[in-house]
């Protein structure tokens, strides 16, 4: 359910910008790496010092064609930097190289699924590429700090057409951007810590009404329920404006996610007036078709594609296939186990995926850590399926040895066969203890046999607990069932 005045549409139009995983700056030889000493790595190209002069990373135009390339954007065989000039303390060359008139990736889109089956298109306007600049830190004691480490470290910032209609749709949109950026691992897409950001346009008409309202922007939603939380407040803000005759002012608008709302930041005169120029220090970036074409044949399967994949490959359900290609590192991770199986079942395969989208899924997210950062090797996880698959342990006692296999890192099999936790599956070894168990709850045997079947469940606790677990279930359940039926002749 929608939560505003149903007369009236939405529409909105995302800018996201997300930072690049290249190893140097956009256009010096200064590391990009986070969390350094403040104000140590720089130099005085990314410093902005007279005389010096700017040398375009080619990393960061293998990557933007990447994303280019997979949006389904044209790419300009020659395109041009500009100046965006602005000042702030952070910024101290007092622009930043930025493209604007001619971008280098123009006229893509991606397609979100609104629901099972329905797919929306959602236009790209254009991708560019652009510096970074530096962090403000507010220090109550010491006034302000600067840190200029991040200046000069490359963006792409990624433009869509006024194509959205919900702050549903955005979400999912910015959920398909992260989803490709760290698929071609171009980007970690973190919004948190502020690799992936994204600022909102968003107007509001009637309903039929073919022109656009106007705009606001807002700024400032760093995780993705905050880009819905924040467009949902702001559609209401612009539809009672409407309602009660006033008019909707175009300017810029924080999200603040303390109190919920959206405040004015400064006005669109003031935040506008760049005065783009273009960059004199740089030539134009010229891309050749043999470059788009390679880097065409280095990109990693679609996202979308690989869900559709796994699904006609392994007879896994869509919701299973949604969550493991949700990330690239963790549908690699799933394939991983698939290729260790001994046998490809769609019954093993159901096996795989259930244990990598929950335990290992669950460990992942309490330990808050990056799928790549999984101490478990595919193969131990495959080979501890396996030893389910061929009856050697339970799926009961594999959860015992898959918590063990996190804390020692010990193969599966070291870990059954140490613990002796192989399942026993001989007849005659159970029957033996089966038997003990019949002769010594007359009582319970009394009543199954008067008709109160369901205390074949305490036999079946019973016999798994003299077992230590290991007794196979399917053996013990129907041992007992026969020796109980057996008694009423
Ligand atoms: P600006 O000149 O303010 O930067 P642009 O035309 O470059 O505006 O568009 C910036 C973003 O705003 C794009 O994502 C675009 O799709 C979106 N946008 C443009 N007009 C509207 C509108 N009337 N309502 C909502 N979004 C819009
Ligand atoms: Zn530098
Ligand atoms: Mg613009």
């Amino acid at each position: 359910m929608a939560m505003w005045d149903q007369r009236y549409e939405p529409v909105i139009g995302l800018e996201v910008h997300a930072q690049l995983l290249t190893q140097s700056k956009a256009f010096c030889s200064c590391s990009t790496k986070f969390g350094q000493d403040p104000n140590s790595n720089v130099c005085p190209v990314c410093l902005g010092m007279p005389g010096v002069l700017p040398v375009l990373n080619l990393s960061l135009v293998e990557f933007i064609l990447r994303m280019g390339l997979a949006t389904h954007c044209s790419v300009a065989p020659r395109s041009t930097f500009a100046r965006k000039n602005y000042f702030y303390p952070d910024l101290p060359k007092g622009y930043q190289i930025s493209q604007y008139e001619e971008p280098i990736c123009h006229g893509g889109y991606v397609e979100v699924e609104l629901e099972e089956g329905r797919w929306k298109r959602i236009g790209i306007t254009r991708i560019h590429m652009e510096e970074d600049a530096g962090k403000s830190i507010h220090d109550l004691d010491v006034d302000t700090l600067v840190d200029v480490n991040r200046c000069g470290v490359p963006l792409i910032e990624i433009v869509s057409e006024p194509d959205i209609r919900s702050p549903r749709e955005a979400y999912l949109y910015v959920h398909k951007i992260r989803q490709i950026v760290t698929y071609l691992g171009i980007c970690d897409g973190n919004m948190e810590e502020g690799s992936l950001r994204c600022d909102a346009n968003v107007s509001v008409r009637l309903k039929g009404e073919t022109k656009f309202g106007t705009k606001t922007e807002v700024k400032n939603m760093n995780s993705f329920r905050f880009v819905e939380k924040a467009l949902e407040y702001e559609i209401n803000r612009q539809i009672d404006l409407l309602e009660s005759g006033e008019q909707v002012v175009q300017e810029t608008l924080l999200w603040d996610a303390g109190q919920g709302i959206v405040l004015p930041m400064r006005s669109k005169e003031e935040a506008h007036d760049y005065r783009y120029f273009p960059e004199p220090d740089l030539v134009p970036v010229v891309v050749t078709q043999e470059w788009t074409d390679r880097i065409k044949e280095t990109l990693p399967e679609d996202p979308t594609e690989r869900r559709n994949r796994f699904v006609a490959e392994y007879n896994i359900p869509k919701y299973d296939a949604d969550i493991l290609t949700s990330e690239k590192a963790l549908a690699d991770y799933f394939e991983a186990v698939i290729r260790g199986l001994k046998t490809k079942s769609e019954e093993n395969c159901k096996l795989a995926s259930n244990w990598t989208m929950g335990d290992v899924l669950r460990v992942i997210n309490t330990e808050k850590i990056a799928v790549s950062d999984f101490p478990l090797p595919p193969a131990h996880l495959a080979e501890m399926l396996n030893l389910i698959i061929g009856g050697t342990i339970s799926g009961k006692i594999a959860k015992d040895v898959f918590e063990d296999m996190l804390k020692t890192r010990e193969s599966p099999k070291v870990i059954v066969e140490k613990k002796g936790l192989v399942q026993v599956s001989d007849i005659a070894a159970i029957e033996t203890i089966v038997d003990e168990i019949l002769a010594k709850n007359r009582q319970q045997v009394e009543s199954y046999l008067s008709g109160k079947t369901q205390v074949l469940g305490f036999f079946v606790g019973e016999t798994m607990k003299a077992t230590k677990g290991r007794a196979n279930p399917k053996i013990v359940n129907e041992l007992l069932r026969k020796k109980l039926e057996g008694r009423k002749e």
